[in-house]
């Protein structure tokens, strides 16, 4: 085995086959890990194998840098899949313990194919993979799951589980990680529907645990970086420390607000006139922990309680739950906010989509286009009865909750009578939590995302309000590249990007804990290589599952014809002759052609020889 890297296991579960293999040196290097690997090996899988098929691989992939002990960078991994909700390469991004105990197990990453004849769970443990019964837990929220779980393998186990929502393949569907709040930070693979195919798999669970170490090429210069990086966010971060560890991710709502961003009621308007009532200070008095993932020292996760009809339950809401299922619903009441995210996570259900789903259904009844026949009670913004109704109805697929289910792009085309101009999505990903009408550089953030509109690819709304805010120039294109370069690294290396963004922490201390560990020199701009590699890549799948065309990169209706309604920002909306030039303008600045698919020039530049001869025979 090289230096950092373990062993990848693939799992059949049709089958019930596991095969291990070392990870090969080329396979490592080329493409380091993380969301490297998962675009690689989607780029594998034929075109014609959809999301809730079989031979669809549901990867779990950590990076180099998820280790043990790697303070103070932080512990994250990736899922990924052939997502249900875009038909192309879909990922999502989690921290917590699951990762770092993946490795203790004794692998980098899982590969699982095939379906369960029943349903079954498995246990990865000291390099082995066992594929057991999961009748028992079948049905069962992802809450009893954990418990249930860990107290049959001990607490050392993390879980990883779906809810209600994926075994019923509800297309956004998420995967809960380590919900034992006691000892960890909890945390969701939100995005892109991928508890949907673990549903599919009849996969309910994946338990990782083991004492398995990873051999690094140079722990003591490892050690001093760490030192450095630890003393760094100490002394110097960019984010007064006091304030971050307060509010975490909260601390962007009322900024958010301020600057006119913030969704609310189905993003027809860009600021919410209760903020205050669900904002990092409103969020004060129901915290009852502050959790972090491990080896991180910038702890970001607030457990808050809700005693909602009577009943206290617990979750974490961050600056996209509050965004997407408070203002965007209009609900005014921190615990009303506490109980829709619980719900959401305990049900298995992306708390995103989930808010722009919802906002969707209670704008098209109030504008006639849905009626009390189809929901069996009126959904109003602001009524919290209502999003906690919807949202089992979502996960449970009844009545309207079944078309719910299938994401906002289908449910809008269902509804029809031109609806789709306020179904907020990209590519069938619903939009996260930025107004962009008067943001064009976070707008073709969303617009370009190769997983759809999702906001951490590039989140480029801070460079929109730093300059000329209704600007489409081309410095905001080269930002936006920029950001897409930049940030695959944190999710190729397995560790968290808070520590660069919100901290200040220098980039090329990665590519350095990099070198460290695998004993060979890769720089900061090695890694940017790579990472515009992994972005040609997952571009390369989307031409050959959906074609090519500027119309796949178009935002919603919406943004260019309903203009922003009060406020500063007051009658903004996005040009759509000047964005389609932008878009032109990043196909260019990309070296892709004039409709949006990479040239062959440029994959030969990046050495992608397989995705040239796949686009170009
Ligand atoms: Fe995890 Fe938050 Fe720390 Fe990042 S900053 S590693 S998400 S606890």
């Amino acid at each position: 085995m090289i230096p950092g890297y373990t062993r990848i296991a693939e799992v059949n579960l049709t089958d019930r086959r596991v095969s291990v293999r070392d990870v090969d040196e080329k396979f490592a290097y080329d493409f380091v890990g993380g969301r490297g690997w998962t675009a690689k090996t989607l780029f594998d899988v034929p075109k014609h194998v959809g999301a809730f098929d079989p031979d669809n691989p549901l990867i779990a992939a950590t990076g180099p840098l998820t280790l043990p002990s790697n303070p103070p960078f932080g512990s994250k991994m990736m899922f990924a899949a052939i997502s249900p909700a875009t038909g192309s390469y879909g990922d999502s991004n989690v921290g917590g313990h699951f990762g770092l105990r993946l490795r203790k197990a004794g692998f980098d990453a899982l590969v699982i194919r095939g379906v369960n004849e029943k349903p079954s769970y498995l246990f990865v443990s000291d390099g082995d993979v066992d594929i057991c019964d999961a009748g028992k837990i079948w049905g069962k929220g992802s809450r009893s799951v954990d418990e249930i779980l860990r107290s049959l393998h001990g607490h050392d186990f993390s879980v990883a589980s779906i809810g209600p929502a994926g075994e019923r393949t509800v297309k956004f569907a998420c995967i809960n990680i380590d919900w034992d709040r006691e000892k960890t930070r909890h945390g969701q693979a939100g995005r892109t529907g991928l508890g949907a195919v673990m549903g599919s798999k009849k996969l309910k669970a994946i338990v990782v645990g083991g004492n398995k170490d990873v051999a690094i090429a140079d722990p003591d210069r490892l050690r001093e970086i760490s030192k450095g990086a630890g003393r760094f966010l100490v002394e110097k971060p960019t984010t007064p420390m006091k304030t971050w560890l307060r509010e975490g991710t909260m601390m962007t709502f009322d900024w958010s607000d301020t600057m006119e961003a913030l969704p609310t009621r189905n993003f027809q308007k860009s600021s919410f006139e209760s903020a205050e009532s669900i904002n990092a200070d409103a969020m004060q008095s129901n915290v009852i922990a502050l959790r972090g993932c491990p080896n991180c020292t910038i702890p970001c996760e607030h457990v808050s309680k809700s005693r909602e009809l009577g009943e206290e339950v617990h979750a974490a809401v961050e600056y996209e739950n509050a965004a997407l299922l408070g203002s965007n619903l209009g609900l005014d009441n921190f615990e009303e906010l506490v109980r829709a995210n619980y719900l959401c996570d305990d049900l298995g259900i992306d708390t995103i989509s989930c808010g722009v789903v919802i906002g969707f259904v209670m704008e098209a009844f109030e504008r006639g286009l849905i009626s009390v026949s189809e929901l069996g009670f009126e959904p109003r913004f602001g009524d919290a009865g209502s999003v906690y109704r919807l949202i089992r109805m979502i996960a449970e697929r009844q009545a309207l909750g079944d078309k719910m289910a299938e994401g906002v792009k289908t449910l809008a085309t269902s509804v029809g009578r031109q609806s789709d101009r306020f179904a907020m999505h990209v590519k069938g990903l619903e939009i996260s939590g930025y107004d962009h009408r008067a943001a064009p550089a976070m707008a073709l953030s969303y617009a370009t995302c190769d997983i759809g509109a999702h906001h951490n690819r590039s989140w480029a709304i801070t460079y929109d309000v730093k300059g000329d805010r209704y600007s489409y120039g081309d410095d905001k294109v080269d930002h936006v590249i920029y950001l897409q370069h930049l940030r695959p690294i944190f999710d190729m290396l397995g560790v968290c990007r808070f520590q660069w963004v919100e901290m200040g922490l220098d980039p090329t201390l990665y590519a350095e804990a990099y070198s460290a560990i695998v004993g060979k020199e890769f720089s900061l701009q090695d890694l940017l290589w790579r990472s515009e590699r992994v972005w040609n890549l997952t571009r390369t799948i989307r031409v050959m599952r959906k074609g090519v065309g500027i119309e796949d990169d178009m935002l919603p209706e919406r943004d260019f014809a309903d203009a922003v309604p009060e406020g500063s920002t007051k009658g903004a909306r996005l040009d759509k002759n000047s964005f389609r030039d932008m878009l032109e303008r990043y196909y260019s600045k990309r070296g892709w052609t004039s409709d949006g698919m990479p040239s062959k020039a440029k994959l030969m530049e990046l050495g992608l020889e397989e995705a040239s001869s796949a686009l170009y025979g």
